[in-house]
């Protein structure tokens, strides 16, 4: 870049020997054309020219922050951070760290989206097919969002392209419109799960299901759990000293993965809390993944609009779905309009993940390491990428060490190659695995017998259980068992 003032710095004697030692080596300028001697000027390749107006799109995300969705966009100034390798650690950019290609890393998607929607090749702005392509691998991991310098949240930047997109054609494609709507899907499933279970199981229908949707035949349909969490708190006796949480229950829990909801709730009742689950939507995530941000809006909206007068820094909304319950404080305050903007802003405040929960009760001194034995274990934590993006799993790692011989150790193992239901669609689950073998497969399988894996993500879990054979526990699992009373009313 600054090249032309070579000569000016180093004086023309020297300047013109650069030149002659460059014309005797590399006669032909094959190698750094351009870069010390008959360098261009620097004003010579300018992302924008003079006059030229870059467009103002209208949004469904609330952008102004940033000075537009392009401006935000913008943000990318090519450090190139986003193309470390794992040794470097962190989770930027998980499908670069698999195909190595520059269009998969988030500074070659946000100079696709730049050049693309500054100066569109094609009439059908939101149609062209090498945005398509480039977003195509990104995980939604946010990783970028923390990581990289400038905070380029490609997560983001993608979901809004796609809803554009799907404005711009007559039908979103039928998978999307699937896993946008799984939760419905799952709710009708679960008043007859036995019959749900039976599709989602038999070889011939699964496979079946499977084909129709566009997911590989190499992973199990999630199941249907029919150990309901609201069930059990309506046959619960709560312990009624005044200490409220609203535990937000998520669509993974509810349907999915009751064990871990019961036993949050269970934990919270031997530490003295009363549970409510308060009348809420979903979370809208699965919607947010694929792009079908008015679909994820509606749900924000209403949880906002029902949860915005009951939940208080007393009585806080807390949930055991990273990706579920970070909805509240990362997407619903910019997604759900400037009418609930401020209230969303607030609930937000009062929203956490269960570990911040845990570890701010230990704070207040309502929690302490008395509750919990004083037996040995050792345990490694794979965070969950938004987890890692927006919180940290240092509250994890902190609540795990709550019985005083626990170990625990943070893996430094990236993304796990999921991403919900990423590594279930059939022409991404070849990356996913080897996304999981980078770091997290060989962490999960070197660890011993005795060593128990901790996966707060539903997603994790799976990927860790389809890619390794071992089964990982959601951290409240674990700490339920660490309790000093876990033997006389827990087991049940
Ligand atoms: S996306 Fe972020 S890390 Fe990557 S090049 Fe741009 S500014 Fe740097
Ligand atoms: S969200 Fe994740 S996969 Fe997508 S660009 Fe950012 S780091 Fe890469």
């Amino acid at each position: 870049l600054r090249g032309e003032f070579i000569e000016v710095m180093y004086g023309s004697y020297l300047y013109n020997l650069m030149k002659s030692l460059k014309k005797t080596f590399d006669p032909q300028a094959v190698f750094n054309k351009g870069k010390i001697v008959d360098t261009p000027l620097m004003n010579t390749y300018l992302r924008y020219e003079v006059g030229i107006e870059s467009p103002d799109y209208k949004t469904y995300f609330d952008f102004s922050a940033q000075g537009g969705w392009l401006r935000a966009i913008e943000q990318c100034n090519g450090s190139g951070d986003c193309r470390k390798g794992i040794v470097f650690g962190g989770t930027m950019c998980p499908s670069f760290r698999a195909t190595g290609e520059e269009k998969d890393v988030t500074r070659g998607r946000a100079n696709i989206l730049r050049e693309l929607l500054t100066r569109p090749r094609s009439k059908k702005v939101f149609n062209q097919k090498e945005i398509l392509e480039a977003l195509d691998l990104c995980l939604s991991c946010k990783a970028c969002k923390s990581e990289c310098p400038s905070n380029v949240d490609m997560s983001r930047y993608k979901a809004e392209f796609l809803q554009h997109h799907f404005d711009s054609v007559l039908f979103p494609p039928f998978r999307t419109v699937m896993v946008a709507n799984m939760a419905a899907v799952e709710r009708f499933g679960s008043f007859f799960p036995k019959l749900y279970n039976f599709f989602a199981t038999n070889h011939f229908t699964s496979s079946l299901i499977k084909e129709i949707v566009g997911f590989t035949q190499k992973r199990e349909l999630p199941r249907i759990m029919e150990n309901s969490v609201e069930k059990y708190i309506k046959q619960s006796k709560m312990p009624g000293k005044g200490k409220k949480v609203y535990l937000f229950l998520d669509e993974f829990t509810k349907y999915n993965d009751g064990a871990t909801g019961i036993a949050f709730v269970k934990l919270m009742i031997a530490l003295g809390y009363d549970v409510v689950v308060p009348e809420h939507f979903e979370s809208g995530r699965a919607a947010l993944s694929k792009g079908m941000i008015k679909c994820a809006r509606e749900f924000a909206r209403k949880n906002v609009g029902l949860l915005k007068d009951i939940v208080s820094s007393d009585a806080p909304l807390v949930g055991i779905e990273p990706s579920a319950i970070l909805s509240f404080r990362d997407e619903y305050p910019d997604l759900v309009g400037e009418d609930l903007k401020v209230e969303a802003l607030a609930l937000a405040k009062n929203t956490f993940l269960y570990d911040e929960f845990i570890m701010r009760e230990v704070d207040a001194g309502r929690i302490s390491s008395e509750s919990f034995t004083d037996k040995s274990l050792n345990i490694k934590l794979h965070g969950h990428c938004h987890q890692k993006a927006i919180v940290t799993t240092e509250f994890s790692r902190k609540m795990l060490s709550l019985p005083v011989n626990y170990k625990v150790e943070v893996l430094s193992t990236g993304c796990c190659g999921m991403a919900g239901s990423f590594g279930y669609e059939k022409e991404h689950y070849d990356l996913s695995m080897r996304i999981g073998e980078q770091s997290l497969f060989p962490a999960v399988r070197s660890a011993g017998d005795d060593v128990v894996i901790a996966a707060p993500g539903f997603s994790c879990r799976q990927q860790i259980k389809d890619g390794t054979g071992k089964i990982a526990l959601h951290p409240v699992e674990i700490l339920l068992r660490a309790l000093k009373s876990w033997n006389i009313y827990c087991k049940n």
